[in-house]
């Protein structure tokens, strides 16, 4: 499982990955915020990808079984 993450200090608040990926991004007073943690079937690589600030991470979680 791996979890989506933005850095606000890169993001410059495009909207790129909103736009790509509505279910995880979402602009918030100029940055980008993840509301979702878990990409389901959408662009997420595509919006890390497209991302021109670097801001998008991914974070692996591989030995995490919580719930
Ligand atoms: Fe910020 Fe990158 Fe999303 Fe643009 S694509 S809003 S720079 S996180």
């Amino acid at each position: 499982m791996s979890k989506v993450k933005v850095n606000e200090d890169l993001c410059i608040g495009c909207g790129v990955c909103e736009s790509l990926c509505p279910n995880v991004f979402k602009l918030e007073n100029g940055k980008a915020k993840v509301i979702a943690e878990e990409c389901g079937e959408c662009d997420c690589q595509e919006a890390i990808n497209s991302c021109s600030a670097n801001a998008i991470s991914f974070e692996e979680q591989s030995e995490q079984t919580n719930l």
